[in-house]
């Protein structure tokens, strides 16, 4: 069997590690046997829905999505979009999942125009506030940044979020799941993330995969078996990958919520 992983805008949305997603999936693959081909897609570089099986995408900077929202909605949107459409396994992490919602207005209230893939929008705090980032200070203080813990299901994740942005769910838009500890979507309604289909968007970097491998199995397995029929992976060793996850769950929980509620108090 093989899975060719999506990799969009390696060189720009690749913050605070994600890139460990890219990897974590080609090792949890090699490990049972299942070959790999990453395409690393830039700006310019369309995607192939018949060909990629895992799209990911990770966080930046405003800046750097404006430098690629252009592309993703002209170049790469009409692939991504009919990739998740069929079933394809798609991560998109904080400013890749801000710009697979409808819109993204930026700390400067410029709006940045998304794929809708996720029944979202998302608006940065400094623009809610009109709060002016002139200092490090000021930019700090609207920011959600820490760890973040998520119930997913019977499951709970861990990872760490550094944004401004603060996204909404439609109606009837699918969360990833609770917030436990943690900002999330927006520090206010509880939710963190969003899913449509077998596309997964979250504020968890870290990277996330490594630390909880359980979601990096569940993406491996949804492109599995849109290629492959109903086929499940096989478990592996998750002994160190589940230290590392109690590790930052430790950590996370031992000042629940600190964001949430600073934030929540409008700080900044
Ligand atoms: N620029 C976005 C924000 O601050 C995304 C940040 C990120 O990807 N870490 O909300």
């Amino acid at each position: 069997m093989r899975l060719v992983i999506g990799y969009l805008y390696p060189t720009v949305m690749s913050q605070y590690g994600d890139r460990g997603n890219v990897l974590t999936v080609i090792k949890r693959c090699q490990w049972r046997g299942i070959d790999v081909e990453v395409d690393e897609l830039e700006v310019g570089d369309r995607v192939d829905p018949d060909r990629v099986d895992v799209l990911l995408v990770g966080g930046g900077a405003d800046s750097h999505q404006r430098l690629v929202c252009e592309d993703l909605l002209r170049v790469k949107g009409e692939g991504v979009r009919r990739a998740v459409d069929e079933g394809a396994a798609a991560f998109a992490v904080c400013a890749g999942y801000q710009l697979w919602g409808h819109y993204y207005k930026t700390a400067t209230g410029e709006e940045l125009p998304g794929l809708g893939i996720f029944d979202t929008h998302t608006i940065h705090r400094a623009a809610q506030t009109g709060t002016r980032l002139d200092t490090i200070t000021e930019a700090g203080s609207v920011r959600a940044v820490g760890n973040l813990v998520v119930q997913w299901g019977e499951r709970v994740l861990v990872g760490f979020e550094n944004h401004g942005g603060r996204t909404y769910l439609h109606n009837g838009a699918q969360p990833l799941g609770k917030t436990l500890a943690g900002g999330g979507n927006n520090s206010e309604d509880g939710w963190e993330g969003c899913v449509y289909k077998n596309a997964i968007g979250t504020y968890l970097h870290g990277p996330a995969f490594p630390k909880n491998p359980a979601l990096a199995d569940h993406l491996i397995r949804a492109a599995l078996r849109r290629r492959y029929g109903d086929i499940d992976v096989e478990p592996l060793d998750d002994g160190l990958e589940i230290v590392a996850h109690q590790q930052a769950l430790a950590r996370a929980l031992a000042r629940p919520g600190r964001w949430r509620q600073l934030w929540g108090q409008g700080v900044g």
